[in-house]
């Protein structure tokens, strides 16, 4: 469907210092300038560590760039006693367009569960954020060749008593755990196997409509030598990308998949 814009999202998880960050922002738009990026042709977001947004606040706005950022994780709780967490309030704040919910590395060490993933993507929508709500197996279920039901369960459990005008505003990303930081990237084939079944779901469980809109991005050791054929897929619709996008040529390379 051409109306789903595609969306390339850099997570950075908890690397880099402010200095080297605040210089991969200006970098990557520059890069992207230089190749006269699109942005609404392909939507570009980073997703820094908390630390970093005010700084990458300042710089997207005071250099008027194109790239959007968000946040890696968000609190459940509005305001008060919930030492160490950051609320909606203030990412909104801080300018976030985007904020992940529930990515692998939160529901395995910090036991993050479908119900908290989906009071996280409730939060956000409220504050005007678009979560992007992570969802996928790991290696015992894909070799039981059960990663359809597994993920489509995750997929309902995140967005359980949502509006359909709320629903019709996430992202969704299908990220299989045993393809996350591993270098073993997922055939495209597979991804749209997933990702069609998470499009099929909505279809089912909300409405067509919304089936339509919702962009599905595939995350998993994506390189600038895999998007392309991930992305030929017709239900994926950008890519979540960890280690690549600490990496302003890979990134942007990603990014420039139609190139
Ligand atoms: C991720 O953290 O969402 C991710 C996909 O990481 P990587 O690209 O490094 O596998």
């Amino acid at each position: 469907d051409t109306t789903r814009t595609p969306l390339m999202a850099g997570n950075w998880k908890m690397n880099i210092n402010h200095v080297e960050a605040v210089h991969l922002v200006q970098k990557l738009s520059w890069t992207l300038q230089d190749k006269k990026h699109d942005f609404e042709r392909v939507e570009v977001a980073v997703l820094p560590p908390f630390t970093d947004l005010r700084s990458v606040q300042t710089l997207v706005d005071g250099d008027r760039m194109k790239i959007v950022y968000g946040a890696q994780d968000i609190s459940v709780h509005d305001e008060g006693a919930y030492t160490g967490e950051i609320s909606a309030a203030m990412l909104s704040k801080l300018g976030c367009s985007y904020v992940l919910a529930g990515h692998s590395e939160r529901r395995q060490y910090h036991n993050e569960d479908d119900a908290t993933v989906n009071a996280k993507a409730t939060k956000a929508l409220a504050a005007g954020i678009t979560p992007i709500v992570c969802v996928g197996e790991g290696l015992e279920v894909r070799k039981e060749g059960r990663q359809v039901e597994h993920t489509l369960a995750q997929v309902d459990g995140a967005l359980a008593g949502l509006k359909p005008d709320d629903a019709r505003k996430v992202v969704i990303a299908y990220e299989p755990v045993w393809a996350i930081g591993t270098g073993e990237v997922a055939t495209p084939e597979d991804a749209q196997e997933v990702c069609a079944a998470i499009r099929g779901r909505l279809e089912e469980t909300i409405s067509p409509a919304v089936a339509d809109s919702v962009r599905i991005l595939y995350g998993g050791s994506v390189k600038m030598a895999s998007a392309g054929g991930i992305m030929s897929q017709p239900d994926v619709d950008g890519c979540l990308v960890g280690g690549a996008s600490l990496k302003v040529d890979e990134f942007a390379g990603i990014c420039r998949y139609l190139d």
